[in-house]
């Protein structure tokens, strides 16, 4: 066995010397960043801020999103604030001086609202019963079926949650401010960078820009520490990719969401990739593997080189990564590379995986060519 570990640990040695893409591990707890810094991972490509709105600070999410009043909703932001802090100064500290990309919120809401028909049903109950249901639970009724969604994918999520819950976007920015000033403090070299999701215009990319920049003054006056984090972009609607030429004016960085990317290309919903039809579907070698799993390169893959040379044209530098699970994907990595982006991004798990076929894409030496 020891031989084994021995000659992976050399194919790992050889390919991080010639492969040209960066590999990083896509990472939302401190363990995770710490688990894919031992395989090797050379930052975090994606930090999910998602989870850290579940489990005990639900109700606070259901105060910021359902505010009944603008003081309900200034106070669950004021109670957020410092566990994001102390989310961020975690993930900084066990990735110190690797870049850190951590993305605004991006829930679809049905996974933050209560669901509707079981508190309607509950409700239900309580009066049938002759009871009085509690008032914050009607109310949160009548909310939850105004923000009712029939495709909650294509709805209030990302940068567009974004702007139309006031204070939310400043309340993250502000925590990873304060989070690097804390670390800068302790003598650490944080590397935040701020990445918005499910930009489709340019306009969302300035508006949340805007903010962004704004925040990390007020932060950087307060505090004395001057608070530097290049603002990116995702890019993972087909909107974002065929005018990447103008939201790379307002990005420092492209980072494709492959995913989101594939479902809205293809127009299959990634919730269903396990449904009975989509099998049924794929029998039919309408393509060759899925498209969730193997970058599809004519469509999906042609969006992606189209956003590359168009944001790169009109931003020499801009950096490119991908964070869906396609940067993982062996097959996936070597289109990656042909296409030149700098960097893949993919569980922590899979990061020798990706650092072994990233140093064999070099070898293989595919050019931009051979992407199309
Ligand atoms: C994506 O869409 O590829 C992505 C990385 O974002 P998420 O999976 O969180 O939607
Ligand atoms: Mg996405």
């Amino acid at each position: 066995a020891d031989s084994v570990v021995c000659a992976v640990g050399r194919a790992l040695d050889h390919a991080d010397a010639v492969r040209r893409l960066e590999v990083r591990a896509n990472a939302d707890t401190p363990e995770d960043a710490a688990r894919a810094r031992r395989f090797g991972a050379q930052g975090i490509g994606l930090c999910r801020t998602e989870h850290m709105f579940l489990g005990e600070r639900r109700k606070l999410v259901e105060d910021m999103i359902v505010a009944r009043t603008d003081t309900d909703r200034d106070q669950a932001l004021a109670a957020l604030l410092p566990l994001q802090r102390k989310d961020f100064t975690g993930l900084l500290r066990a990735m110190d001086g690797l870049p850190v990309t951590i993305r605004l919120l991006d829930p679809p809401l049905h996974e933050f609202l209560p669901e509707r028909t079981g508190l309607a049903v509950r409700i239900a109950a309580i009066e049938a019963a002759g009871g009085q249901p509690e008032p914050h639970d009607v109310e949160l009724l009548d909310a939850v079926n105004r923000m009712h969604e029939e495709n909650p994918m294509l709805g209030l999520r990302g940068v567009r949650l974004g702007l139309v819950v006031p204070g939310l976007v400043t309340m993250q920015v502000r925590a990873i401010a304060e989070a690097v000033v804390e670390r800068t403090r302790a003598g650490g070299s944080p590397q935040a960078e701020i990445m918005v999701p499910l930009v489709g215009a340019v306009e969302e990319l300035r508006l949340a820009h805007e903010e962004v920049t704004r925040v990390l003054a007020e932060v950087g006056g307060e505090t004395g520490v001057t608070v530097r984090c290049p603002v990116g972009t995702m890019i993972e609607l087909p909107r974002a990719a065929l005018t990447a030429g103008r939201i790379a004016e307002e990005a420092e960085f492209f980072s494709f969401g492959t995913n989101d990317l594939t479902q809205t290309t293809w127009g299959f919903s990634r919730d269903d990739v396990e449904a009975a039809f989509f099998s049924a579907y794929l029998d039919k070698g309408v393509f060759a593997a899925s498209p969730f799993e193997t970058l599809d390169r004519e469509g999906v893959g042609r969006l992606v080189r189209i956003a590359v040379e168009e944001g790169r044209a009109a931003h020499p530098g801009l950096e490119t990564g991908v964070c869906g699970e396609h940067g993982g994907d062996p097959e996936s990595i070597h289109f990656f590379h042909a296409t030149g982006l700098d960097y893949v991004s993919c569980s922590p798990f899979r990061v020798p995986v990706a650092r072994l076929e990233a140093g064999r894409a070099t070898l293989t030496g595919m050019d931009a060519s051979d992407s199309r």
